[in-house]
């Protein structure tokens, strides 16, 4: 087979920003080993997130340019309505100026005390809006999703048997929806299988309960479908699209994600009694229902990216440039999530530093050592994101102690990625060297945004 290339040529670039190790182990020290304090100009390959972080077409620009302002019936809503609804199969759409919006919006009118929504697994912003309304989020992950080192195809299924236990227990009266999140974030930006969404679908249909889903990743979902399901190899990504939406009651989304843009998002659904109170609250939170909280020219650079983001050769360059970037890591040894996921790659500091005890924050210390080495900002995702203390004052760790490297869409070539490879790898080879870190300022609630290390 040829090399994938990247299926686009660069008609507009920005700089990235070369720094000495010197200046960066100052930077590091100044940022107190938070890489979240560093100023983007001071990172050389940024891999904190794919979230706003797309480079957009020059069909978007041109897009922008169009953007109609109007406050009510603005052109480029309509643009947006109808490249949704292409997409969707939803008759109901509603804008919103981030997924976390439209979450806030739907969990506000079905939440509450004593409420439940089941998940494969809750994105945080999601888990937080549910807990915000008073309700509680249940995660019911499928076995091979808990295994890191284990490959599978879909490991961001729901357990289906566990879907239909839970709902006896808690009586479906109490669950007023439940939510698939394609792809899996939190589990590693692991796929769900069609079978999977089919099945759910039908247990919460015979029970009465509304089926949505958390759309951010629809696209990269549908390829894994694709290339993974049997039965699915000779359909279109948008025929495999449409027929996941087809079985959902409503979906939420951060166009953020599939959708290139830099902001924006939406709700879509098919019951017209939600859409008329999640309406109501859209006019007070976010603005009025044909722009919700976003300029015309977003509406538009939306509309059109829905439409790019299901381009096979993109698709295919996407999920190879994350297959390629785990495998050169896992050939040479370094501890990796396998298989590799659709939007970022994630090493297990864990194996990767296991001198380091977890009360040192393994993954802060790797995060810190690839900027450090190469200018690579990735970010931690375990004690220092979810840990706890116990009554002593020691800390409760998390599960896992993982370090993500979000890939942005369409913005770094391969090289980028062999650098990226080969700086871990550097790090790899040295990592008796690094030392773990300490925390010497810290906020109670999502600590780790601003929390301030130093050196053990
Ligand atoms: C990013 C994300 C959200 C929230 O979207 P924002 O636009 O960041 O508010 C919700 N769910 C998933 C799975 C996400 O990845």
């Amino acid at each position: 087979m040829k090399t994938i290339i990247e299926p686009f040529r660069i008609k507009s670039v920005e700089p990235i920003y070369f720094t000495t190790l010197e200046e960066r182990k100052r930077i590091l020290e100044n940022a107190r080993y938070n890489p979240f304090r560093i100023h983007a100009d001071q990172v050389l390959i940024d891999l904190l997130t794919d979230s706003g972080t797309s480079a957009m077409s020059a069909r978007q620009w041109a897009g922008i340019m169009m953007g109609d302002e109007s406050y009510a019936g603005s052109t480029s809503f309509f643009h947006f309505e109808s490249s949704v609804k292409d997409v969707t199969g939803m008759p109901i759409v509603i804008p919103t100026h981030q997924g976390r919006a439209a979450e806030k919006i739907l969990f506000t009118i079905l939440g509450g005390k004593g409420k439940y929504f089941l998940s494969n697994t809750l994105f945080d912003t999601t888990r937080a809006n549910i807990e915000f309304s008073g309700a509680e989020g249940i995660d019911l992950l499928c076995e091979e999703g808990k295994h890191p080192s284990i490959p599978a195809p879909f490991k961001g299924n729901m357990d289906i048997e566990a879907l239909g236990q839970k709902i006896n227990e808690l009586g479906a009266a109490n669950i007023p929806m439940v939510i698939m999140t394609v792809t899996n974030n939190s589990g590693g930006g692991q796929p769900v299988s069609m079978q999977n969404i089919r099945e759910a679908s039908a247990v919460c249909k015979a029970q009465g309960i509304p089926f949505f889903i958390d759309a951010c990743r629809f696209a990269e979902n549908s390829y894994f479908i694709k290339r993974r399901e049997p039965g699915y190899a000779g359909k279109t990504v948008p025929h495999i699209a449409l027929e996941m939406f087809s079985y959902a009651d409503g979906c939420t989304m951060s166009a953020k994600k599939d959708a290139f843009a830099n902001i924006g998002g939406f709700l879509a659904m098919r019951n017209l009694d939600l859409a008329l109170q999640c309406r109501n609250l859209l006019i007070i939170t976010e603005g009025f229902t044909t722009y919700g909280g976003l300029a015309g020219r977003d509406l538009e650079a939306i509309a059109i990216g829905l439409k790019e983001v299901m381009d096979e050769h993109y698709l295919e360059y996407r999920i190879r440039s994350i297959e390629y970037l785990t495998g050169k890591l896992y050939d040479a040894g370094v501890p990796v999530m396998l298989p590799a996921g659709g939007h970022a790659v994630y090493l297990d500091a864990k194996e990767f530093l296991p001198h380091i005890p977890v009360d040192q924050y393994p993954g802060q210390s790797l995060v810190c050592a690839l900027y450090e080495a190469g200018g690579i900002r990735g970010v931690e995702i375990g004690s220092l994101m979810f840990g706890k203390y116990a009554a002593d004052g020691s800390l409760l760790p998390a599960a896992l102690e993982l370090v993500r490297l979000a890939i942005p869409r369409r913005v770094y070539t391969q090289s980028h990625i062999d650098y990226v490879a080969e700086v871990i790898i550097e790090v790899f080879s040295q990592r008796e060297q690094y030392r773990g870190l300490v925390i010497t300022e810290e906020t109670p609630l999502l600590r780790h945004f601003t929390a301030a290390l130093k050196p053990a």
